[in-house]
């Protein structure tokens, strides 16, 4: 059996799910499993929603009609036929954040969070499915939440394998015998039976899960880029395709900012061995990027790029050198403050680090750090990361920049930078 994935992008619209709806019952009647996010952006939309009713604003009744319009007008033209069941089946599940926002914001937000957001997959799904049945192929909906077991840190549930495995593995099967089994990615269930997700992004996590519990042959993520490119064509104007790579080169890729794929994806594919394929949901004939634990094809270089970047110049007080004891100390307010370290490097009584621009945070870990060791720090930086790099790489990004901060190893150099 096969799994493939679909994003939010590839049914964003009635020509969208017509297209994707294609692709599956071009794979057959049955033995796979189709895993889906929201439409276009629901999720944002979603996201607002649950913010207005945490913070009591007004507005979240304007934002869920609107999301209840985008989702029906969708369906009026998927279905002419108005008694079909998908009517209610939708209006129903919209019904369920009425409920919620009728009620004051008491509960935890990250909580109300999940209940809210979570909707967009659910509805998503139902309309593929209902879609699909309609036009003659049969499909069952299954409800992730069955399956996808979690603890109850919302907004970004951990989830518990071995419950999961088992129920995917004890239900799933015979279903799959039966025909395709449409699934929602992102979300998930607590033990007390409570709707959790995955983190944002987190479909291309369910459907590895999925692939990982039912053994599958492959799994595939359908985009709106012809694979895994070389670089974001938002920050590059020249980008390739890379035809073949190891699950270790994704993992670090995406590790470090690249945001094809979900950096949970790999490790549970990784684990059992199963190919990954990023292909176009424009081009579905062609072959996308394969990866798996060998590549043959030569390594490209590759480059991830992160703006809005801030560095920070770390020295004990006491002119005493970073050695081990400051530097744990130092982790440990980085860890308390929440703050991801994206690159570092140390001198004698120096050290040196990027991060990502968050005010909040920012000014708390400064202000923690500043107990002990005199902070500076510089705003409006880049930073680069070149996988594979070679001295024209280098050159190429470096020009008419300033690099503050070069770290490299044997296959990865990250340089922290700003225009000229
Ligand atoms: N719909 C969710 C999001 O936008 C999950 C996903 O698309 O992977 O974050
Ligand atoms: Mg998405």
């Amino acid at each position: 059996m096969q799994v493939y994935k679909f994003g939010g992008a590839s049914i964003k619209n009635i020509e969208g799910i017509k297209n994707v709806t294609q692709i599956i019952q071009s794979f057959g009647a049955k033995n796979l499993l189709v895993v889906v996010s929201a439409m276009d952006k629901t999720t944002d939309r979603l996201q607002e929603l649950a913010f207005a009713h945490i913070n009591g604003n007004e507005t979240r009744h304007e934002i869920l009609e609107s999301i209840k319009d985008f989702h029906f007008e969708i369906i009026s033209k998927l279905f002419t036929d108005t008694k079909n069941p998908i009517y209610n089946d939708v209006a129903n599940t919209f019904v369920e954040i009425e409920w919620l926002l009728e009620e004051d914001a008491e509960d935890a937000p990250d909580y109300l969070y999940d209940q809210i957001v979570s909707i967009g997959e659910l509805v998503s799904s139902k309309i593929i499915a209902a879609f699909l049945n309609q036009q003659g192929t049969f499909c069952v909906w299954q409800d992730a939440r069955n399956y996808i077991q979690t603890d109850n840190n919302y907004r970004e549930a951990n989830v518990q394998w071995e419950k999961t495995t088992n129920e995917i593995q004890k239900h799933l099967p015979s279903y799959l015998e039966q025909g395709i089994v449409i699934t929602q990615g992102f979300i998930g269930n607590t033990s007390e039976n409570f709707t959790s997700t995955l983190g944002r992004e987190g479909s291309d996590y369910s459907a590895a899960i999925f692939s990982a519990a039912l053994d599958a042959e492959k799994m595939t993520i359908w985009k709106d880029v012809p694979g895994v490119l070389n670089a974001d064509p938002k920050w590059f104007d020249e980008t390739e395709k890379i035809p073949q790579l190891s699950y270790r080169d994704a993992i670090e890729l995406t590790y470090y900012g690249a945001t094809v794929i979900h950096p949970k994806t790999i490790k549970p594919i990784q684990n059992k061995g199963i190919p990954l394929y990023v292909r176009s949901f424009i081009h579905p004939a062609e072959l996308g990027t394969e990866i798996s634990s060998e590549a043959t094809t030569p390594p490209v270089p590759s480059f991830i790029f992160k703006v809005n970047q801030v560095l920070l110049s770390i020295s004990p007080k006491d002119f005493s050198f970073i050695i081990e004891e400051n530097l744990s100390h130092i982790f440990a307010i980085f860890h308390q403050n929440k703050v991801k370290v994206n690159t570092m490097l140390n001198s004698a009584i120096s050290f040196s680090v990027s991060i990502d621009n968050d005010e909040l945070k920012i000014e708390n870990l400064i202000k923690d750090l500043s107990a002990d060791f005199k902070v500076k720090y510089n705003k409006d930086m880049e930073l680069v990361t070149i996988r594979y790099y070679n001295q024209q790489t280098i050159d190429r990004v470096t020009e008419n920049k300033k690099v503050w901060l070069e770290v490299k190893s044997r296959n990865t150099c990250q340089m922290v930078m700003k225009n000229l």
